[in-house]
């Protein structure tokens, strides 16, 4: 009942790839209208300085 399957759920934090819950997770940040998750404020600071740093690479949108 209580068993999450991680490929709906989990997403990855841009700036260490660490792996979070979407649901759990603290730490959010928008930006051209896609989330992004983090472990920590730390992380969260450093994608709120420069976000385009950390998306080049982390391709979450199909990029043809
Ligand atoms: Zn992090």
């Amino acid at each position: 009942m209580t068993t999450i399957d991680p490929a709906v759920t989990a997403v990855e934090d841009p700036v260490c790839h660490m792996k979070l819950d979407e649901h759990t997770v603290k730490f959010k940040s928008e930006y051209e209208g896609e989330t992004y998750y983090f472990c920590s404020l730390a992380c969260k600071k450093k994608f709120d300085e420069d976000p385009g740093k950390y998306i080049k690479a982390y391709p979450m949108k199909e990029n043809t």
